[in-house]
């Protein structure tokens, strides 16, 4: 059996707005192109989120206030057809050095395993160079997004020589260039 693509999705700032810390259902909001995207992007991959919850960790929510939102996004995306395998996420702080929070590759590792997943062909897009970090760790190409955190952190993507594949402003545009590279 041939090996699966992935393409590994930041949650906040990515693909809905970032609030500080996005639990708050009514907060909720999905940032432009990115129904559009995922759509053309399952065609040819698996879907999966990983995200960085350390709100949970510093008790400004609980687990089960992320499991709601979370649950909302899925819920939502599947009135798209739009089908996301998993959602890994970290609750920890950094300070607790846990194995979960990106930048460390459990997860990807997880992916890979789980899913028959060939990682050189998979993408990781994320507003955060810790995502950017987290791809290239792992394996993958990554798509820098300037939408959520992406734009405060430019300089320090810079600063600490993480280049990603791609640079993009809109989830659509990524999409497109990311499928023009996979031909
Ligand atoms: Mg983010
Ligand atoms: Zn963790």
């Amino acid at each position: 059996m041939g090996k699966n693509k992935a393409v590994i999705l930041d949650r906040d700032g990515t693909l809905i707005e970032d609030k500080d810390y996005a639990y708050k259902i009514e907060d909720f909001k999905l940032l432009p192109g990115v129904i559009e995207g995922l759509k053309l992007l399952q065609q040819d991959y698996l879907l999966f989120i990983v995200t960085n919850q350390s709100g949970i960790g510093r008790g400004y929510y609980s687990e089960s206030d992320f499991f709601k939102f979370n649950n909302h996004l899925i819920k939502v995306l599947e009135e798209n057809q739009i089908r996301i395998e998993e959602t890994f996420y970290c609750p920890h702080i950094k300070e607790e050095n846990c194995e979960c929070r990106k930048p460390k590759i459990k997860y990807i590792k997880d992916i890979v395993d789980g899913w028959n997943v060939e990682i050189k062909k998979s993408w990781m897009m994320g507003d955060h160079p810790s995502d950017i970090s987290f791809g290239i760790k792992g394996g993958c190409k990554t798509v820098y997004m300037i939408t959520g955190h992406g734009e405060k952190h430019l300089r320090d993507l810079e600063l600490e020589g993480i280049i990603p594949t791609l640079v993009h402003t809109n989830f659509l545009e990524a999409v497109v260039e990311i499928r023009r590279l996979n031909k």
